[in-house]
């Protein structure tokens, strides 16, 4: 099974993969996860990706594709993903449908989590995670309540990265959905309500 995590940054589709994963025996593919660790380890891959990140813009597409190609190659994605901050162009979503096919597999759902704008700033300013185990959390979480662990802010949420990235999804990511709905595979979930009740919605659509 694969499933394209589609929504705004900050629409918890970070939340929703992890417990996917945690009920599903598929990989978790999160560009963003895998570009910040390259930055961390300070790998060409990670220079080249840093400040496009630190203005909230997006990372050039041949960079991001190569890497979900390779990603999809390894052998915990073999009986499928979660896609999660990955299409986030046109561009992107065709290299991912080509691959797939290629592979012999295919997209089975995109699901779309929606939040109004104006919630998802205040999410994003107040997010915390957990420097250990990676608990998405929020300022009020002053360890991580799953393992203790030392919470911290991203450094692009702060409000003016945060209003740079929502510009960027409007003009280059939303226009996924209209993509993912006219080829059928689109379902649309409410990302307002509790992480729980969230996913309590995808599992009835998957099962
Ligand atoms: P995320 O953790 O998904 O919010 O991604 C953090 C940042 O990584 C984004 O603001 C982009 O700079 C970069 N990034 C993540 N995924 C992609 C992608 N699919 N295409 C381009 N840039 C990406």
């Amino acid at each position: 099974m694969n499933i394209v995590l589609l929504g705004a940054p900050g629409a918890g589709k970070g939340t929703q993969a992890e417990k996917l994963i945690e009920a599903y025996d598929i990989a978790h593919i999160s560009t963003g996860d895998i570009l910040r660790a390259s930055v961390k380890a300070g790998t060409p891959l990670g220079l080249e990706a840093k400040s496009y990140m630190d203005a909230g813009e997006l990372v050039p597409d041949s960079v991001v594709i190569g890497l979900v190609k390779e990603r999809l190659q390894e052998e915990d994605a073999e009986g499928g993903s979660i896609l999660d901050g990955f299409p986030r162009t046109a561009a992107q979503a065709e290299a991912l449908s080509s691959e797939l096919e290629a592979m012999g597999r295919g997209i089975d759902f995109a699901i779309a989590v929606n939040v109004d704008p104006e919630v998802i700033v205040g999410r994003l300013c107040n997010r915390r995670l957990c420097k250990v185990c990676g608990y998405i959390g929020n300022v009020d979480d002053a360890v991580c309540p799953l393992c203790g662990g030392e919470m911290f802010q991203r450094d692009d949420d702060n409000p003016e990265v945060v209003r740079n990235r929502l510009d960027v999804y409007e003009k280059s990511t939303a226009p996924l959905i209209d993509y993912y709905r006219g080829a059928g595979i689109l379902v649309e979930v409410n990302g307002e309500l509790s992480p729980n009740e969230v996913f309590a919605n995808i599992q009835s659509i998957i099962n």
